[in-house]
């Protein structure tokens, strides 16, 4: 079989797709060709201004860095265009898209563009999962996995390759003359059994990621898959519901340490590895004694990671010796700051002295980490987003992201956002970096856009300011160019961000 994997990614977006890797290699292993087309290298085609990391950058979430090494594989060439003499020159048995919901469109004007070709599409990854009529409905998709894909992918590609009928795969919905078959999911996949990724399917330039103002040769190693937390904004939670109700099985899992060595050795040797992030939601979630298996496990390599967890489940203990072997940076989700409507409305049910003191402790050790927000919650109010900039007052952080909220299939505030008439059923949700799509009347999406743009520039300034920065948030050339001036003097005073500075009032 000659398999074509599609990854619709925007500029911009430097994460690296585990799951493309993944299957790249269990394809190969079975004897398949694989080719990637991976859109991220091309200019973006709803705006080509637009670029996640640069637009971080200028809001203050990230200190400024380089990005040449990141541009080595940069095209100026037609995405389109590209995509079709792909696709012609290798002529595929099977056109496999992974995507999230926010790559989706772009991804579905790729399969639009080949289908002339007739060659049969497959489309995973978590919108499919959550989403799949909405996905089996386009006519360019001929069949759609539900769930995780390794066991999918694998098996249609073996029955495709002998012509054997596979519209019984566990996992896989088909759709033939109209009529479309739902086969339930299958098991939550034994992590321990994959393959190791094939990182050697992407171009040089998607091998680095920039993080603390530099930009690293960095990978993802996958550590756990899954969280055991119950967030109404993430999916996470939701596969671990949909995978116990409709297979028996627990979503949420630890890969197995000697599994994880083989793993960085397979970076180290084969791949050059300068760094890692961690794949994980939340890599606290480790029993004391799996803690302490992984810390000693990897003192044999102390090679620098990033990773990130939950504020409540920091001790001083699991950062220092963290720390000792190679962790050089964290991120904590904040998301909140008012602590009633974080529990009500978003199931985090924690206090903020507990945030303060947790991340106060990273300071204590001295390793740099990042928080997220998000504004623009189902039912928040732009007085209620000023909880969330008190609060981060009180935290001090390297970096500050503010994202706004995204509404993605599968997550209970979606449904809720629905019910609310703040958003129409079937609208794609968007990147977190892109303006609100829920339309409130108690929080307009300009007002939404105008706070977050001001967001760093609220924790940072003194409150005897705050009326100038109000200004600032008017998405008028007026308000643009006072935004801009605040901007440039928080930037210039605060990036590259020091972690003994203390906020005036
Ligand atoms: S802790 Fe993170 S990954 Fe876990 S449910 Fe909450 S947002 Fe999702």
């Amino acid at each position: 079989m000659k398999v074509l994997l599609i990854y619709p990614n925007i500029r911009g977006m430097n994460m690296l797709p585990p799951a493309i890797a993944l299957f790249s290699s269990i394809l190969k292993e079975q004897g398949h060709t694989v080719s990637l087309f991976d859109a991220t290298d091309y200019p973006n085609i709803e705006d080509n201004e637009f670029n996640s990391d640069k637009l971080k950058e200028k809001n203050l979430n990230v200190r400024p860095f380089d990005d040449t090494l990141l541009k080595i594989t940069f095209k100026e060439d037609d995405l389109f265009e590209s995509y079709k003499k792909h696709v012609e020159g290798i002529s595929p048995d099977l056109i496999a898209m992974s995507t999230t919901e926010d790559m989706f469109p772009i991804g579905i004007r790729l399969l639009e563009l080949s289908s002339v070709y007739k060659i049969p599409t497959l489309v995973g990854g978590v919108f499919a999962t959550f989403a799949p009529e909405l996905v089996i409905s386009r006519p360019e998709v001929d069949m759609v996995c539900v769930g995780e894909g390794e066991h999918v992918i694998k098996e249609l590609c073996a029955r495709m390759d002998k012509a054997m009928p596979y519209d019984d795969i566990p996992g896989l919905w088909t759709k033939k003359k109209g009529e479309i078959r739902r086969n339930p999911m299958g098991q939550a996949v034994d992590m321990n059994e994959n393959p190791m990724l094939d990182l050697s399917i992407f171009p040089e330039g998607r091998l680095y990621r920039p993080m603390q103002g530099r930009v690293w040769r960095m990978f993802p190693l996958e550590t756990h898959r899954g969280c055991p937390y119950q967030c109404t904004y993430c999916n996470s939670p939701s596969q671990t519901y949909k995978y116990r109700e409709e297979t028996g099985s627990r979503f949420f899992r630890k890969k197995r340490l000697d599994k994880i060595r083989q793993e960085i050795i397979h970076f180290r040797d084969n791949y050059n590895a300068e760094a890692f992030y961690f794949w994980a939601d939340t890599f606290f979630a480790y029993s004391e004694a799996e803690f302490d298996a992984f810390v000693e496990m990897y003192s044999d390599f102390k090679i620098p990671f990033w990773c990130q967890t939950r504020p409540e489940t920091v001790t001083h203990r699991r950062v220092k010796k963290l720390s000792e072997v190679g962790m050089f940076r964290m991120a904590f989700g904040i998301e909140h700051g008012n602590e009633e409507f974080r529990k009500r409305v978003i199931h985090r049910s924690v206090k903020n002295e507990t945030i303060i003191k947790a991340l106060a402790t990273v300071n204590d050790v001295g390793v740099p980490f990042s928080v997220n927000n998000i504004l623009g919650f189902p039912f928040e109010t732009r007085e209620l987003t000023f909880d969330t900039i008190e609060l981060n007052r009180h935290i001090y952080a390297d970096s500050m992201n503010a994202y706004s909220f995204s509404p993605f299939h599968g997550t209970p505030l979606r449904k809720i956002a629905e019910e609310q008439g703040y958003i129409k059923p079937g609208t794609i949700a968007r990147s977190v970096t892109r303006p609100t799509l829920l339309n409130m009347p108690q929080y307009t999406p300009e007002q939404i856009e105008g706070v977050r743009r001001c967001f760093v520039i609220y924790t940072k300034l003194p409150k005897s300011m705050w009326p100038e920065v109000e200004k600032a948030e008017k998405l008028t050339p007026e308000g643009d160019a006072i935004w801009e001036k605040l901007r440039d003097e928080v930037a210039e005073k605060y990036m590259p961000h020091n972690a003994e500075e203390k906020i005036t009032d």
